[in-house]
């Protein structure tokens, strides 16, 4: 077990670039998210981490040029290869998902495209799950297919069907959990069990779970995705996305991403920093507000149906309490004897929750599938995707749970 030594920098960076240090364990979340990544003595003697508005870093002289070439020394070199305040993120959110390493993207999809294109090459494949993020699956299905990728989708949760897709082409196993926004969660020592078993590498998309609801690198899974426009940034005021895994794994990833120009800017990232920080308190948060709320929802006699991986009806309740420190501030459910229209009011009704894409931030997010994502599909493909008219993505933020409870109350009184 590391000590808190090996999480923070306790080199004087104020006059240096920061340089990388081991992830940790046995650390608290709270302190990791903290101080994990940051160097104790900073520039300008300030406590947190300044801001560096500048697209290129210089050199003093050509002999120094030189030898950052030769040497590959630990410094900036030009904005598309990264900045210190991503930098310092980088390592933070590694320490907080206990992997060796971690690479930053501009967005959750960059970060996805970003794995696919460093790792699969033509006549690969890539294996599914059929709940994943409708963006990701369409970017296999059209984009991925252009380059001589396939892309076979398997039933979530159907193990044996997953082992049954695998041929000597398979590269990649990808996975959510919970799935959005049926919250859907995977046998993680499975899944990764099957990938070890066939030499195949395994990613799963843990951003409604978050580092601090699902452990997914401690259960063998190779690299764990995380879109930070939600829980991690946790304001509703960035987009960002990151991948976590060993170094060598990412290595690739990370050069990739350097030609692809998907980056993050330096505002974004001081904004994500500082989100961190209070990482573990609204995930707590969060968490409080999603049960409370999925339990009420499950008694009102408006509501036929809740999904929240909390609640004991949920399918997949085991796999949650055996893997989730908790289940995560969003709740879907579906509204009794409603058509489009009866469930759009509900939507309408409500005060405090805003209507909008999105979860993982601290105001409070309502929406309805079949508006808001699915509003150009047939009835057929919301059929298939398990998207009825009556369902109503709610993403808890901070607020508190009496409240949101008392709003859903009225917006629910028919
Ligand atoms: C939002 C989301 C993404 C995409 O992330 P962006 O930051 O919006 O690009 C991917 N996966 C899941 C599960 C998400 O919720």
């Amino acid at each position: 077990m590391a000590s808190l030594d090996a999480v923070m920098d306790s080199k004087d960076r104020s006059k240096a670039e920061p340089a990388a240090k081991p992830q940790a364990a046995g650390v608290g979340t709270g302190t990791l998210a903290v101080h994990a990544g940051e160097a104790r003595q900073k520039g300008g003697d300030a406590v947190t981490d300044a801001i560096y508005c500048t697209s290129t870093y210089t050199f003093t002289d050509t002999q120094s040029v030189i030898d950052f070439i030769e040497q590959g020394h630990a410094r900036e070199e030009y904005g598309r290869y990264g900045n210190p305040g991503e930098k310092v993120v980088e390592k933070k959110l590694a320490a907080l998902e206990g992997a060796e390493s971690a690479v930053l993207f501009s967005s959750g999809m960059a970060a996805l495209v970003g794995v696919l294109m460093a790792k699969l090459g033509q006549g690969d494949n890539v294996v599914f799950t059929d709940e994943c993020y409708h963006r990701s699956r369409q970017f296999c299905r059209e984009h991925l297919s252009r380059f001589g990728v396939e892309t076979i989708t398997v039933k979530t949760g159907d193990y044996d069907a997953v082992q049954a897709a695998i041929t000597p082409s398979t590269r990649m196993l990808i996975s959510e959990s919970p799935t959005n926004p049926h919250q859907s969660c995977i046998d993680l020592e499975k899944f990764a069990e099957i990938g070890r078993k066939n030499g195949v590498e395994t990613l799963i998309d843990a951003t409604l779970a978050t580092p601090y609801n699902l452990r997914p690198i401690e259960a063998g899974v190779d690299y764990v995705l995380h879109s930070c426009t939600k829980y991690l940034g946790g304001h509703n005021d960035l987009l960002a996305g990151s991948v976590a895994g060993s170094e060598d794994q990412l290595a690739q990833v990370r050069e990739l991403r350097g030609i692809m120009g998907a980056i993050n800017q330096p505002h974004a990232m001081y904004l994500l920093q500082r989100g961190l920080k209070t990482f573990e308190l609204r995930m707590q948060r969060h968490n409080e507000n999603g049960l409370a709320v999925a339990r009420f929802l499950e008694e009102h006699p408006r509501v036929e149906k809740v999904y929240y991986p909390g609640l004991e009806s949920h399918r997949d309740h085991a796999q949650a309490k055996k893997y989730m420190r908790g289940f995560g501030g969003l709740v879907t459910f579906l509204v009794k004897d409603a058509d489009w229209r009866a469930t759009a009011d509900v939507v309408d009704r409500s005060k405090l929750c805003r209507i909008a894409p999105s979860l993982g931030g601290v105001e409070s997010l309502i929406e309805q599938p079949l508006v808001m994502s699915y509003y150009q599909r047939t009835p057929e493909e919301r059929k298939a995707f398990g998207i009825p008219d009556n369902m109503i993505r709610l993403a808890c933020g901070i607020e508190d749970s009496a409240d949101l409870i008392a709003d859903l109350e009225q917006a629910l009184r028919a």
